[in-house]
Order: structure tokens, then sequence, then C-alpha cells
């Protein structure tokens, strides 16, 4: 007999969901609310499209590992995607300071709009397997607290009820997975909220002529400085254009005064992204978001959870976003899935709680990789550090340190927050050694630029007014 899923939101979770699912089932049909553009363009159901997003390597692998006939890596280069290596492609000033650019260490970053990217993952999953949109709003789940066998959808303002072997939650920050659990009976999943306060805004410049091969460039907040994070990002993306995205967390936060915005890049810990844009063309207004709590439900550890539903991306859990984590959560979430799915099939008993384990495995590293950082700004809700939290930053601060002077550090730790290895890695006894040694070099006095990169940003340097 041919089996059916449905998966509520044609974004990353989504699309990614359905394509592994197309290789089990008969028939998926994902269901979206938004009017979906045909080609990359903002839409409304992905206001976060328009701020500074980056693909981490893991995102990147599980993506062509999902949808090995979308060719998505190089359909995202052919439209101007960049890919930048971390450390040799990136200019960061860490809270310990300016990371050396090493030439051998490579975790190559995906940098393009998030418009390319949700128009690019869509059309490669569409392209590539038996997958069908359908404009629909789900509105609830049909079943039992035992079992759920569909999702009540409003279209054109008439409901209708569609069943389904599995329904897969994938609508975002603003699931309303929980209610209608309550709804069928289950309550009480445990959640959790950390809040820094953090506001992004964002505003799209053009690329200044003799300025197209300048490196993506980050000042990032420093968590211990008892003051406010404040930090700014300049990305390189397609169609000749720079994204520079700013935040600042709770009492030190950007505004969308257009004049403010070169002003708080200059002001940050190092001027360098105040002084590319200080004369660059703005091509757009400034655009807030405040959707950026670290929020959690932990669905896999509810007292009763039916078969029949899972839930994946940001309707399991949200992050600070400067730690660029969501999509390539999402995309681990979706392989998770896959995985069980190839291991029982749909129908075994048990799959969806299994399923909801084993993505909460990448959600509990990107979450703490994420708040344990975010506890130390001031004014931060949900959580203070605890003793054992004090210890823990204490060993990690100095070796953030010591990876500013060191590949070996560096490459470890690079593999940590870009979701490829265990946290757990970085207590290896010889990181333990050159952790407790101390910096091996020097600090850099500033931003480690190539001669060429030194004469583009003196060449687009405002004379002082
Ligand atoms: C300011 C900001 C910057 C970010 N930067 C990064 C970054 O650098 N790197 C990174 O990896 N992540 C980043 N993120 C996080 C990233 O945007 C999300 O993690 C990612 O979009 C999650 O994908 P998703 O598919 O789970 O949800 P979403 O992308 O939010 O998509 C949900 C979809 O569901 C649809 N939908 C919602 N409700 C319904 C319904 N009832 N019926 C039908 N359809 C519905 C919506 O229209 C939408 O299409 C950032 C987030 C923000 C806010």
């Amino acid at each position: 007999m041919s089996r059916s899923a449905v998966v509520i939101g044609a974004s990353m979770a989504g699309m990614l969901a359905a394509a592994a699912l197309s290789r089990v089932v008969g028939t998926v049909t994902v269901l979206e609310r938004d009017h979906l553009p045909t080609s990359p363009q903002a839409r409304k159901g992905l206001p976060q499209g328009r701020h500074a997003h980056i693909l981490l390597p893991s995102g990147r692998d599980a993506i062509e590992d999902l949808v090995p006939d979308g060719g998505v890596r190089k359909r995202l280069l052919a439209a101007g995607a960049r890919e930048m290596a971390l450390t040799s492609g990136l200019v960061t000033l860490g809270p310990e300071g300016w990371y050396r650019r090493w030439r051998h260490a490579s975790y190559p970053l995906i940098v393009c709009s998030r418009d390319l990217m949700d128009a690019t993952v869509r059309d490669a999953v569409l392209g590539s397997t038996g997958v069908q949109i359908r404009p629909a709003q789900a509105i609830g789940l049909l079943g039992t607290a035992q079992r759920v066998t569909g999702v009540r959808v409003a279209v054109d303002g008439q409901e209708e009820d569609l069943f389904a072997d599995l329904v897969v939650d994938a609508s975002g920050r603003g699931s309303r997975l929980e209610h209608w659990l309550a709804e069928l009976g289950i309550a009480g999943v445990p959640t959790d909220e950390v809040d820094s306060g953090l506001v992004y805004a964002s505003r799209i410049y053009r690329t200044p002529e003799g300025a197209e091969a300048f490196p993506l460039t980050q000042v990032t907040a420093d968590p211990f400085a008892a003051q406010p994070g404040r930090s700014a990002l300049l990305m390189p993306i397609e169609g000749g254009r720079w994204l520079v995205s700013l935040g600042g967390t709770r009492g030190g936060e950007p505004t969308a005064d257009s004049e403010d915005f070169v002003r708080f890049a200059l002001g940050l810990r190092h001027p360098i992204i105040g002084r590319l844009i200080s004369r660059a063309e703005p091509l757009t207004d400034v655009t807030l978001s405040r959707s950026t709590r670290n929020e959690r439900r932990y669905f896999e550890k509810a007292k009763v959870w039916p078969e029949g539903v899972v839930a994946l991306g940001d309707a399991v859990a949200t992050y600070n976003p400067v730690y660029g984590q969501g999509m390539s959560v999402a995309a681990l979430g979706a392989q998770a899935l896959s995985r069980e799915l190839a291991k029982t099939g749909i129908t075994a008993p048990g799959l969806s709680r299994r399923v909801q384990r084993a993505a909460a495995r990448v959600v509990n590293a990107a979450w703490t990789m994420s708040t344990s950082q975010d506890q130390w700004f001031p004014g931060v809700r949900g959580k203070s550090p605890t003793a054992a939290d004090r210890i823990l930053t204490g060993y990690t601060r100095r070796m953030t340190r010591v990876a500013t002077s060191s590949y070996r550090v560096t490459a470890a730790m690079c593999r940590v927050t870009t979701l490829q290895g265990d946290a757990l890695r970085l207590l290896h006894p010889a990181l333990l050694l050159a952790t407790l040694n101390g910096p091996v070099l020097p600090p850099l006095s500033g931003p480690p630029l190539t001669a060429e990169e030194r004469a583009v940003l003196r060449s687009l340097t405002a004379p002082p007014a």
C-alpha cells in the first residue's frame, strides 16, 4: 500500500524533511501558507531572509546527502554564492582577539542571501524528487494522543482534513504544535528560553568597485565585557552586494535609523566594518529583527508522544543567530529523520519518538554553544551562570585565546562550532595541554588583511569630517 506524508512549511526544515520522506513514501505533500516566489525574492513567511545567513559545512553536507541529485552547492555557486573557508576566507575579531587566517584550515561556509538559499533548496527538492507543494495553512492535527493521523488545513477559507502516515511540523519558530498537541490531550512539553534581548539590524549595499574580493568580515560581541554585546558582520552576497548585519544585546541595540547604521559599526571594538561601508551605496533601508531568542521545546522529553508526528528545525528550537546554526540544525534534523526511516520504515512503532530524540542530539550541541555564551550578556533573561559554567567558560576563553595563535586549536574549535564534532573533543589531552600552555604567538594588533585588502580598506575610508 502506498504511504503518504504531510510536511508543514516549505522552508529549510520542511523541504529537506520532504526530500528524506520521498525516499520511502509514495506521496509527500508540503503545505505552505506563504506565496512562494518563482525566483530568489523576499517572502512574508521568511522575514529573517533580510538578515545575514551563513550555511555551515555540516549543513551543506547534510543538504547534499538529502538531495543528491539536486546539485544545491553547484547551483548556489553558479548563482553567485561564495564558499569562504574558516579561517582563511574570514577576517574575525573574536572576544579574545583577531583570528589568524590559516591557509590550511578548511571549513567552507556558504555565503549568499537567504532568499537565494531558500529558492535553490526548494527548486532542487522539487526538481529531483516527487515532492509536491500545496498552498494551504495547517490549522490543527487529526487523530488522538496515541496516533496523529493527519492535518486539518485551511485553503481559500475552506477547512479540509488531510490524512497521512506521518506529519512533520517544520513551520518554524511560530509553530503551533504545542497547542495542537494540547488539543489532543498531550500537555506539559518542557520548554526553555535564554534571551539576551539581541536586536539585529541589516542593510544591503552595493559592493564598492575594487572591493569585490574583500573577505567576509566580522567583529563579534564580547560576552565577558560586562556591557551589552555589540557586533557586526559584512558578507558578500550574489549580485555584487554586501549584506551587513549589526547586532546589539539588551541596552546596546541598533536602531532602524539609517543615520545610526554606520555610526554603530564605527563604534564597535574595531571600526573596520564601519569604515568599509562609510561611503558605500545603500540599496535598501535598515531592517530590524527581534526574533533572536534561544527558545527550545523539549518534545523528546514529553511523557506521552503520539505516533505519526515529528517536529524539526525552528519548530523545535531557535538560537541566537550570530552563531549561524539554525539552517544547519534543520538540515541535520532532516538527516536524522532520513536515517530513522531507512532503518525501520515509516510505519514502525516508536518511529516518531526515535526521530525526535535523534534530532534533539543535534539541537543539544547548538543550544549549548549558543546559551553558554549568551548567559554572560548583561540583562539576559532565562539563565545565569552556575559555578560549573564559570569553570568551563574560564577554560574555553583561554582556549579561544590560544586559538588566535594556533592552527591546531583553531581547527579543533572550528569542528565543534560548525557542528561537525562533539564538544567533548575539546577536552582531549593534547588540547588541554595547549590551552594550559597559553598562546604560542603574540596577539595580532589589527585585522589580518593582505596588502591588497589593506589598500581597499584605505581607499574606502571616508576622510574625517
Ligand atoms: C536575524 C536572523 C539571522 C539568522 N542567521 C542565520 C545564519 O546565519 N545561519 C543559519 O543557519 N541560520 C540563521 N538563522 C536561523 C534560520 O533563519 C532558521 O533556523 C531557519 O530558517 C529554520 O528553518 P525552518 O524551516 O525550521 O523554519 P522557517 O525558515 O521559519 O520556515 C517556516 C515555514 O513554514 C511556513 N509556515 C508557518 N506556519 C505554517 C502553517 N500553519 N501552515 C503552512 N505553512 C506554515 C512559513 O511560511 C515558512 O515558509 C537566522 C535567524 C534570524 C532570525
